[in-house]
């Protein structure tokens, strides 16, 4: 791939041209990867401190649920937005289905 400013060749792996320092579009840029996953959003019944929804976010879009909480703590704090989030997520995102021993007769 070339600079589309310079048309120095880069590499494929750089995300700004080293002659001219312009950024290189790229397909998955780091917002995109933010947001892809997969699998179905649940709420996980381990680690959880109020009712999971910062587990779930995190575990979803392998956030770490450190800077979730922190973030999710700020915006209740600061805004109030984040508390009427927080009580949605809370209702609509679901619960992990509890995980039972199969039995054997
Ligand atoms: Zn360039």
């Amino acid at each position: 791939m070339f600079c589309t400013h310079c048309g120095n060749k880069l590499d494929p792996s750089s995300r700004f041209c080293p002659a001219c320092g312009t950024s290189v579009p790229l397909a998955a840029t780091p917002f995109v990867d933010l947001f892809s996953s997969t699998g179905k959003l649940v709420r996980p019944r381990l680690n959880r401190m109020v009712a999971g929804v910062c587990v779930a976010f995190a575990q979803q879009y392998g956030w770490d649920l450190t800077v979730v909480r922190i973030v999710t703590a700020l915006l209740i704090v600061l805004t109030g937005v984040g508390a009427l989030a927080y009580i949605a997520a809370w209702v609509i995102i679901p619960e992990e289905p509890l995980v039972l021993p199969t039995k054997s007769i």
